[in-house]
Parts: C-alpha cells; sequence; structure tokens
C-alpha cells in the first residue's frame, strides 16, 4: 500500500511539470481526494467492515476489534451483536440465542 502511495506521488509530480497551469488546481483536488481515501483507507484496515470467521469460536471477528460477533445477526440481520462467553467451548447470542461453537 506505501509503495504504491509513493508510486501515485511519483506521478503526480511528474503529471504536475508536464500539466497546464491552469489546470493545476486538478492536481490539488487530486491529491486531497487521496489524502481522504487512504485516510479511509487506514481505518479500514482496524477496524473493516466484512467480517472473518474465527474458527476457534464460531463467531465473527473484525480486525484487531476484541469482540465476538453473532455470525447469524451480522448476515440475516446486519447487526453486530457481541456474543458472551458461556464456557471453554461455548458462546451465545444474547439476541437470537444462537449457541456458537468451534468451527470443525
Ligand atoms: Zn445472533
Amino acid at each position: 500500500m506505501n509503495n504504491s502511495l509513493h508510486s501515485i506521488h511519483q506521478l503526480l509530480n511528474e503529471i504536475e511539470t508536464k500539466l497546464h497551469e491552469d489546470d493545476q488546481h486538478l492536481l490539488t483536488d487530486l491529491r486531497q481526494e487521496l489524502d481522504k481515501v487512504m485516510l479511509h483507507a487506514s481505518e479500514e484496515s482496524t477496524h473493516p467492515a466484512t467480517p472473518h470467521r474465527d474458527k476457534a469460536s464460531g463467531c465473527y471477528r473484525f480486525g484487531d476489534d476484541p469482540d465476538y460477533y453473532c455470525p447469524h445477526c451480522f448476515d440475516n440481520l446486519q447487526q453486530k451483536i457481541s456474543t458472551q462467553r458461556l464456557n471453554r467451548q461455548r458462546r451465545v447470542c444474547p439476541q437470537c440465542r444462537s449457541s456458537l461453537r468451534p468451527l470443525q
């Protein structure tokens, strides 16, 4: 990501030298948009919107988020519901009452 960002900035600098003065503002706009995208991208990597299935719990997890979420509520209702630990193996969703266990 950082490498491609570096190349993008190099390209922008190169375009800047070739671009007509009247069009330079386009590059300024582009740089601003790029900064927004990058800011969003770094948020995404710590709190991504797409979950991954945690094999050890059977729950969904989102990036660095320490919580374990109910996959049924997320898939069916688009809700992030934190599951509660029942015992060493099982967790339960307080909303749909699904019990979640490690994937085989
Ligand atoms: Zn649920």
